[in-house]
């Protein structure tokens, strides 16, 4: 050990857009280093949820952003490790909403809507920067988001984007919804997928960007495991050179 103890385990963060395959990659990445898996879209769509749940529209700002707070601070959302199949969509954690499991209720198509809403509320992405930034305070972790290299760890040790061109993203997507049962079809999708990536990429808070120094890849020929394989390599040599100082 060096005088950098600690970046033996570093905070890795994987941002992109819907349907790139972060999901996926963060959670197989995440196994693989023997790291935390910190899913954030997973916070988002549980504060739609409640929302949801408590009458509120997602458009009212201050409400939900009270309501997050709230939940914030009362400790009203956990995330834990989960070990669900990953067609229930998402990274596979277990998610709780006030002791009641929502982990497949935060993974309906209304909850991707509903997510991107209440994402653009500054207020709420503030209450929900805490809870990330202490879910990634030890390092060993990688974080999976649309702003964990900008905004939530702009000092993380390795960062990644993942893309994809939006027809492999909306295949995917719409393979995934289609597991599900969901009727939905592939124009909607593609549709959609473009959409919330309008969205999330033009709001004026904390906007799905590529950090500077992120390392780009596009998934859109690789299967997951090159992705991985890719990814754990660059992660590897980093820590190892952090280790030397
Ligand atoms: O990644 P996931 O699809 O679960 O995210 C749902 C939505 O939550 C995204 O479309 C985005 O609007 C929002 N989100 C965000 N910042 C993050 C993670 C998710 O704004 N770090």
């Amino acid at each position: 050990m060096s005088g950098h103890a600690g970046m033996r385990r570093a905070r890795v963060a994987i941002d992109g857009p819907a349907g790139s395959g972060k999901s996926t990659v963060a959670r197989r990445l995440a196994e693989r280093l023997g790291y935390v898996l910190v899913d954030t879209g997973a916070l988002y769509r549980t504060v739609a949820l409640a929302a949801q749940r408590g009458g509120l529209a997602w458009s009212d700002a201050e409400a939900v952003a009270a309501l997050a707070r709230r939940l914030v601070e009362a400790r009203g959302i956990v995330v834990a490790r989960g070990d669900l199949d990953p067609s229930v969509g998402g990274s596979g954690v277990r998610v709780t909403l006030e002791g009641d499991d929502v982990s497949l209720a935060i993974r309906a198509p209304e909850m991707s809507v509903g997510a991107s809403r209440v994402s653009a509320i500054p207020a709420v992405r503030q209450a929900l920067l805490v809870v990330q930034r202490q879910a990634g305070a030890a390092g060993g972790v990688v974080l999976e988001g649309r702003d964990i290299g900008t905004v939530v760890f702009p000092d993380a040790e390795v960062k990644f984007f993942l893309t994809a061109s939006p027809e492999v993203r909306a295949r995917r997507r719409w393979e995934e919804l289609s597991a599900r049962g969901a009727g939905v079809s592939l124009e909607d999708t593609l549709a959609d997928v473009v959409e919330r990536d309008r969205a999330d990429t033009e709001r004026p808070v904390a906007p799905l960007r590529k950090a500077d120094d992120a390392i780009e890849i596009d998934s859109s020929e690789s299967s997951a495991d090159e992705v991985i394989e890719r990814m754990a390599r660059l992660v590897e040599d980093r820590v190892a050179r952090l280790a030397q100082g």
